[in-house]
């Protein structure tokens, strides 16, 4: 719904990161103050300009950020695609604002994505941030004090508490993540998250194969579902569970080093991808 406009970024959006499947007990504290992304070529993003956003979801990568949605305050949600090929799979870098530690990796994944060859197998969509407000005000939920991860239309959607924003896909954020999984129709969705002394994994929907390989080549362990709280509403649930579409969490620690974390996982999210 909102494709085809065009809009001028306003603020110098640094980067993002996010969240799936349980983040429950996210507890959230101190994010890191990262700057712009820099892209593929080592060149920032830019951070004020004219972005277009007629191409469509899926379109070739041209190493530009395109905006799929507007939240709350007016932030462009920004896309990236790289490559162009059979498999489709979505990248989030982070759904909760306060949660930034993943926001270095987004910004590496796609000259690491090219350099690895994989643009003829994989058509790799990238968010950004799902939650560009919440990143710049460094809280968990958005401008709207919801949590972005709990208002996607799962059959466990509790309408009970307010921070879960009242009814499914009631805030622009958790709508413009619906819409793009619609459109590409993801093989797989990984999104990143960070976890208060310590660093993971979780997935939901049919990846425990994929968790495990990832597991095994980056260190980081298999944590289970049912070691945290419920997860209503949440990304995980509705595209994990419901829709049957592999999703891979990624918890890197809070205040961890962003570059050591990308060393350690690039290995494990190229092959996650590749497939
Ligand atoms: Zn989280």
């Amino acid at each position: 719904m909102l494709k085809g406009v065009k809009m001028t970024i306003r603020s110098p959006l640094a980067v993002l990161l996010l969240t799936v499947a349980f983040a429950a007990a996210c507890n959230a504290h101190g994010a890191n103050s990262l700057g712009p992304q820099t892209l593929s070529d080592g060149a920032p993003t830019t951070p004020t300009g004219t972005i277009s956003s007629s191409v469509p979801v899926g379109a070739p990568a041209d190493g530009a950020w395109r905006t799929a949605g507007i939240s709350v305050q007016g932030r462009p949600i920004r896309t990236m695609t790289v490559g162009q090929g059979p498999r489709p799979v979505l990248f989030i870098g982070g759904i909760h604002g306060d949660e930034a530690e993943g926001s270095y990796t987004t910004g590496q994944l796609p000259a690491a994505f090219t350099g690895a060859g994989l643009s003829d197998r994989v058509t790799l969509t990238i968010v950004e941030d799902a939650n560009p407000d919440g990143r710049a005000a460094k809280t968990r939920g958005n401008a709207n004090g919801v949590d972005v991860n709990r208002n996607f239309p799962a059959p466990n959607f509790d309408p009970a508490d307010p921070a879960n924003g009242g009814t499914p896909l009631s805030q622009p954020e958790s709508r413009t993540v619906y819409s793009l999984i619609e459109d590409i129709n993801p093989d797989l969705i990984i999104v990143m998250h960070s976890w208060q002394d310590r660093q993971f994994i979780n997935f939901d929907g049919p990846a425990r194969e994929i968790a495990d390989r990832f597991a095994a080549t980056s260190g980081l362990p298999v944590t289970a579902s049912n070691e945290f709280a419920p997860t209503p509403g949440s990304l995980g649930s509705y595209a994990g569970r419901d829709r049957k579409r592999p999703v891979l969490t990624i918890e890197l620690r809070k205040g961890s080093d962003p570059q050591a974390d990308w060393e350690q996982i690039r290995v494990a999210l190229l092959a996650a991808i590749n497939g």
